[in-house]
């Protein structure tokens, strides 16, 4: 967002505190020129002969966003059977989606497989199963290369202790089920986790998947997964992906020509294409002096964006109702009956009951995270699209709060308005 003559301004000239007025708070509001813009920043980095990025949809799921990806070419990551089943609503093609899940039984992994998806293995004793009755679909593995990198415990998923993929020492073991049931191994795969800064993190994962992949001769492409970290404030660090493209397009590069087969380079971000593409909008209610600190109590809550209190992650907040006047430092919370902190000492422009905060980098990993705690409705979805705002979810009601649950006739209801 920028500031223009004294409003906030989203691309295309659209006003959020318009969208504010019209859909009501809290809304989530999608700034499709970023999302494109963090692709073709990948693009650009990456210069190998064949790349792919794989949006990891979990990230972001609403089915317009899935069909803007789609549009802008990229690919499909997912981690479960209903995502792979939006991707394929969303009008990708199965051999642009790859599934990627944990811990799931061989049954969701066989009807994934019969949509013709790619399928990622993460587990040796799923392998053996599946080489034994599918020896002819090809398969990706994932790796545990042991490095331990990611923002957070909760978002560091490929150390020694992680319950993710299959460890680089079981390549014995994997060998020993290619040679015994024909399985034919047409990719391999790594995801350390999120926040990941360091080149050389995905550089030292780099060799130890090509060392694999030296072993296996069907090959088609290597996925090196995710953890771009994003800025979450100005002049926060980053992942420079600029600088990370050069680096490993320069390896995989190489290791192609080693290998005797141009490889397809593949990544899927979840983040880096949309965390800071979304915003958050709320409503101030109260504002509150206690003896230590002044709260701003919002519309909203751990229910609807539940980074900070789940993984401390930081957003940044502005009052968007006042681009000018004196600020105060504020904790900022929401309304939920247990501490729901957004964000402590925060400097915004005076706040007066009924001004909108923004909260930044609300992309990824926000609404998809959000739930009816308290019974409140989850928020609406707009998306801005070449100067447009348009709804692409609508705010819940009554009866959303209580579809699927199970009126028994043993409990006389006593007030059937409701
Ligand atoms: C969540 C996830 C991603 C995306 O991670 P980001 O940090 O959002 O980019 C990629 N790959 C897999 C397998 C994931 O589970």
């Amino acid at each position: 967002m920028e500031i223009q003559n004294n409003r906030y301004l989203l691309s295309g000239g659209v006003a959020p505190l318009e969208l504010c007025e019209q859909y009501d708070c809290p809304l989530y509001v999608y700034d499709s020129a970023i999302i494109e813009r963090q692709i073709k920043r990948m693009k650009d980095a990456f210069t190998v002969k064949k790349l792919k990025i794989n949006y990891a949809c979990k990230a972001l799921t609403n089915i317009n966003i899935l069909r803007l990806m789609n549009q802008l070419g990229t690919g499909l990551d997912t981690v479960s059977i209903q995502e792979l089943k939006l991707g394929i609503k969303a009008g990708f093609r199965p051999e642009d989606i790859i599934y990627t899940p944990n811990c799931v039984s061989l049954e969701e992994i066989e009807k994934a497989m019969k949509y013709g998806v790619k399928i990622n293995i993460d587990n040796i004793f799923i392998l053996e199963q599946f080489g034994q009755k599918y020896p002819n679909h090809p398969v990706c593995v994932r790796i545990n290369p042991h490095i331990m990198a990611g923002g957070n415990t909760k978002i560091s998923v490929g150390h020694i202790d992680s319950k993710f993929g299959i460890s680089f020492h079981q390549l014995p073991h994997v060998k020993r089920v290619i040679e015994t049931t024909g399985l034919q191994v047409s990719g391999l795969h790594m995801h350390t986790g999120s926040d990941i800064l360091d080149a050389d993190v995905f550089l030292s994962g780099a060799e130890i998947l090509f060392n694999i992949a030296r072993e296996l001769p069907d090959l088609e492409y290597i996925d090196f997964g995710s953890g771009f970290k994003v800025p979450y404030k100005p002049n926060d660090i980053s992942t420079d992906i600029e600088d990370l493209g050069e680096k490993i397009s320069t390896r995989f590069n190489e290791f192609c020509t080693e290998y005797g087969r141009d490889l397809t380079l593949m990544f899927e971000p979840g983040k880096f294409l949309v965390s800071e593409a979304g915003y958050f909008f709320v409503k101030v209610n109260v504002v509150k002096q206690t003896i230590s600190t002044v709260f701003a109590g919002v519309d909203s809550g751990l229910n609807h964006l539940i980074r900070p209190m789940f993984y401390d992650s930081y957003h940044q907040i502005e009052n968007i109702s006042k681009t000018e006047g004196k600020t105060r430092i504020y904790t900022v919370v929401g309304y939920i009956c247990e501490t729901d902190t957004f964000g402590i000492n925060r400097k915004l422009t005076e706040v007066q009951e009924g001004d909108i905060l923004a909260f930044y980098n609300a992309g990824a990993y926000c609404f998809t995270m959000a739930s009816n705690y308290n019974s409140r409705f989850r928020p609406a979805e707009v998306l801005v699209h070449e100067g447009k705002a348009y709804l692409i979810r609508q705010r819940e009601t009554m009866e959303d709060i209580l579809r699927n649950q199970v009126d028994l006739p043993i409990f006389e209801p006593q007030n059937v308005e409701g």
